[in-house]
């Protein structure tokens, strides 16, 4: 397909905020749709790779530049002021490659083809010298490329293509295109969605137009699915209020999301961002083999890292450097052991199990692994229906260093990528605390050209000490309502503020004070302060304070010394 189709089509999306015109525009494209140019719908989520493959394009601001600068003949300096006033990388590329397609006429006709060859090489290249790889691939798009296609292919690498699409509007079309507008449809093929986290693979099915077929899909070991989050409440009577009575309790573990996959004898394990980490835990492969039957399955699990020593649980920041580590990793796995906690099963030799309850699915879980405490086991839980019991399971798990508890309900299916209320969290109460901003990081991605992660202050005297950073709480757009705080409301703050730069790090004069949620101080021999806060969260800006006001070091020690009684 001619990439210039594309384009027509990413503006005709962009150019409503509407999701039913959305949905009605892009359901005609589909009906015109070539099932050999299914893949332009990866383009479509500003992917090039189906969802279950983690592979990203990863194209920095910079990289870009440079490659703007390279097929026009412009220089960077040149092009990052044009940046700044226009604010969209991609308008300075159309802007740039339109001055210069005056002067030349030797445009070769970009397809989707092309431009997905090109930059499906871009995240393999990894390391030194790739740099220029990179760029070459990227100009040589460029340079075929009319003014608008620059705009959408320089949009596309850095990850900000502005169309508004996301998978439930490609599913919806779906569904109106080839069934005619039934909900029903709509949710078997957010079923297959769900089972196969494969746009492409999908819209072929859709488009024979079984949906018998679709319905029946089966989940398939060795591609990761996303997994099913849960909601908040703050009282286990609220708990039991939303998922019945009775219902599992079991404990929040403070790890990280691991799936385990089992097939044909081979394990891989995938995180919550589908990232396959098998190489990085070789220990919990072996323990899924020796001490999980069955000859295919997925698994569900929490992982969590002890000290070999005390066997005391550790908090999750002690052992994340296991998830991203490709070296010494036995060294690493004596440091920083971890245990598995399996939590739920979603498919088990030949069968999915998405749709099972979960009462069933416990049970099978809990008959195929065979519980080794310090490397794998399946979660602590109880099945209860008695608020006293919850309260003291829950303080049992707080006792266990864990963050809280899950609570479940027993019929419920699992339900990929949702927060649907069939699984509950519910943590200790949050305290705040005013600090004050003394620098941040400009984001990368969707959040480049604002600041994305604040450097946080207590006070000692006149001097500022640092006690962590805070990038949750913040919002990517400010919603009708206006509540809450954005990056770009706190860029737009902090900017005059900035005192140095370098790289993407600056340091900013101590003046904007916020109050942050957090869960519990650590001791922290980062930074400066001594301590860090566990689960910082921005709750709001205070203007109404000044850096005078904010948390003292002393007054952050006697936190410290009190929460520990
Ligand atoms: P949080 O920051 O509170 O972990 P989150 O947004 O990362 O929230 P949620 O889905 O809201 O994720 O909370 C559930 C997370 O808790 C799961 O993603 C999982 O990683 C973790 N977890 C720990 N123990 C369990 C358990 N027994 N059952 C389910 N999830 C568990």
């Amino acid at each position: 397909m001619k990439y210039e189709k594309l384009a027509d089509l990413y503006n005709s999306l962009g150019s409503t905020t509407k999701r039913l015109e959305k949905t009605k525009i892009l359901s005609d494209f589909l009906k015109e749709l070539k099932n050999e140019d299914r893949e332009v719908l990866y383009l479509l989520l500003g992917r090039v790779f189906p969802e279950y493959d983690q592979r990203e394009i990863g194209i920095s601001n910079q990289l870009a530049i440079k490659a703007i600068s390279r097929s026009t003949g412009i220089g960077e300096n040149e092009i990052v002021k044009e940046w700044k006033s226009k604010g969209d990388l991609g308008k300075v590329a159309e802007a740039l490659v339109k001055a210069k397609k005056q002067s030349t006429l030797n445009r070769h006709e970009l397809d989707t083809k092309k431009v997905l060859e090109n930059l499906r090489k871009l995240p393999e290249l990894e390391g030194r010298g790739t740099m220029d790889k990179k760029i070459s691939l990227i100009t040589e798009l460029l340079s075929s490329a009319s003014p608008e296609e620059a705009l959408y292919v320089i949009r596309t690498v850095i990850g900000d293509l502005r169309i508004g699409i996301q998978e439930s509007t490609i599913r919806d079309a779906m569904a109106s295109a080839f069934f005619g507008d039934e909900a029903e449809s709509a949710s078997h093929i957010q079923g297959a969605l769900d089972k196969t986290n494969d746009v492409g693979k999908v819209f072929e099915m859709v488009k024979k137009g079984k949906l018998k077929e679709i319905k029946e899909i089966s989940l398939e070991v060795g591609k990761p699915i996303k997994v099913m989050l849960a909601q908040k409440v703050k009282t286990v009577a609220e708990g039991f209020e939303k998922v019945g009575r009775p219902c599992a309790i079991e404990y929040k573990y403070d790890g990280f999301r691991l799936l385990i996959h089992k097939k044909n004898n081979e394990v891989v394990l995938y995180t919550r961002r589908l990232e396959n980490v098998t190489r990085q835990f070789p220990e919990v492969v072996k323990y899924v083999k020796e001490y999980i039957k069955g000859s295919s399955f997925i698994i569900d699990s929490e992982v969590v890292g002890f000290d070999r020593k005390t066997k005391i649980y550790r908090p999750f920041q002690e052992i994340s450097q296991r998830i991203k580590r490709k070296y010494d990793i036995e060294k690493l796995q004596d440091e920083l052991p971890v245990e598995i906690n399996a939590f739920d099963i979603l498919y088990y030799d030949g069968k999915t199990l998405l749709h099972e309850p979960f009462r069933e699915r416990t049970v099978l879980l809990k008959k195929i692994v065979e519980d080794r405490k310090y490397k794998i086991k399946t979660a602590e839980q109880i099945i209860t229906d008695d608020e006293k019991k919850a309260e003291k399971f829950f303080n049992q798990a707080l006792a266990d260093n864990q963050e809280g508890v899950m609570m479940k309900n027993l019929d419920s299916i699992y339900q990929p990528g949702s927060r649907v209320g069939f699984m509950l969290k519910i943590k200790p109460e949050e305290r705040e605390m005013d600090l004050v901003i003394i620098g941040a990081e400009y984001g990368t991605g969707k959040r480049s050209g604002w600041m994305s992660s604040f450097v946080l202050a207590c006070k000692k005297g006149s001097e500022f000490l640092e006690i962590g950073k805070v990038g949750t709480g913040i919002k990517e757009k400010l919603g009708s309502d206006t509540k809450g705080t954005s990056f770009a409301e706190l860029t737009k703050m902090l900017k005059p503020l900035v005192e140095h730069e370098k790289g993407r790090d600056v340091e900013v004069k101590p003046e904007i004070v916020i109050t942050v949620t957090y869960q519990e101080i650590q001791k922290s021999p980062h930074y400066k302060s001594g301590f860090a806060l566990r689960f910082p969260r921005l709750k709001s800006l205070r203007p109404d304070r000044s850096p005078s006001d904010i948390e003292s070091l002393s007054q952050v020690e006697k936190d410290y010394e009190k929460q520990g009684k």
